[in-house]
């Protein structure tokens, strides 16, 4: 599936250099011959009657486009790079080694290149990520009941109190009482609609919101505060499961998700994105219906504040609320995303 917005949203995406954007169309400018992202900002920006729109890189290469140097449209093509998976499975598999410059250039790839991708990816360096993952995997292992020195000793810190600082900094809390906190790991998925950041608990998926790659540092520290939860990024199951259960429903093979959602809200906004979850697949309601639903017929503002309050997009439908006269109305990730998710779903039955 690939359905682009209107033109003028993307013209008015593009002047603005939306990152919000990427990954859901490239822009093609006629007097150049290069084909950018929605966030790339070239010093010139082109006159929108230069523009052509594509909704794949192959698309825009085939009509005779290069890619832009400054933006890497390339690398933002849905999957991560053969390089990035190789480097991050390097990294699963061997939590202690620490890898410096000179391993990257033995492996080919340029540190720059490197810390780009991550920066623009996770909103942190490569050895930040590194950093992360290996405290994350601490952090699982002290919650499991292993012995605090072994797991110090088994993620490359040379000594307890190194250890000690490091997992205080990135947590707020000491590994010793690791064991009574959860945390939030995090992780951005590809969409036919745009990036998502994507974060989940133990208990389920808590958050999956569009999102903008420079904003990503600072969603990283609103989740901290918001979530009052130590932050990492990295794999975790339910993020699994959620990549490839979006993956088919975007391609239309999958209407219910089965995997858990972990809300966090006030009881009323609970009990209104509970009841959302209880709209079928291709079907709309209009606010009035909702409020109705949960036995609160007065309470349409509140209801429709509680449902633009969700932030667990498209696991909870608060794309399938519209208007009383079927108009779509407000959604945080835009009108054109929810009439996107409304066609995929009426499309599908
Ligand atoms: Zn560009």
């Amino acid at each position: 599936m690939h359905t682009l917005p209107p033109r003028e949203e993307m013209v008015r995406a593009m002047l603005s250099g939306d990152g919000t954007y990427d990954g859901v169309f490239l822009t093609a400018v006629k007097t150049t011959g290069i084909f950018c992202l929605p966030s790339c900002r070239p010093p010139r920006r082109p006159k929108p009657e230069n523009v052509e729109f594509f909704g794949t890189v192959r698309e825009s290469l085939f009509a005779g486009y290069r890619p832009c140097k400054l933006c890497r449209p390339l690398e933002l093509d849905g999957q991560s790079p053969v390089w990035v998976e190789q480097l991050m499975t390097r990294v699963e598999q061997a939590p202690q080694e620490r890898i410096q410059a000179s391993d990257l250039k033995a492996l080919g790839l340029s540190p720059e290149r490197v810390r780009r991708w991550f920066q623009e990816h996770y909103g942190m360096t490569f050895s930040e990520w590194c950093r992360g993952r290996r405290l994350s995997e601490a952090f699982t292992r002290i919650r499991e009941g292993a012995d605090l020195d072994d797991v110090a000793l088994g993620h490359g810190y040379a000594s307890h109190s190194g250890f000690r600082e490091a997992f205080g900094q990135a947590f707020g809390t000491p590994p010793g009482s690791a064991r009574a906190t959860e945390c939030v790991t995090t992780r951005m998925i590809d969409s036919p609609v745009g990036r998502m950041l994507a974060a989940t608990t133990e208990k389920g998926i808590c958050l999956l919101e569009y999102t903008d790659r420079r904003m990503l540092e600072r969603n990283l520290a609103t989740m901290r505060q918001r979530f009052a939860m130590p932050v990492v990024p990295g794999e975790h199951k339910w993020l699994k499961m959620l990549g490839e259960e979006l993956k088919d429903y975007f391609e239309g093979r999958r209407q219910d998700f089965t995997v858990p959602v972990a809300p966090r809200g006030t009881p009323f906004q609970e009990r209104v994105w509970n009841e959302l979850r209880q709209i079928p697949h291709g079907e709309t309601i209009s606010y009035q219906e909702l409020a109705k639903r949960i036995d609160q017929p007065s309470a349409v503002r509140a209801v429709a504040n509680a449902n633009g309050q969700n932030r667990i997009n498209i696991l909870i439908p608060c794309h399938r609320v519209i208007g009383k006269n079927g108009e779509l109305t407000g959604y945080g990730g835009g009108l054109w995303r929810k009439r996107v998710l409304l066609d995929l779903e009426q499309r599908a039955e």
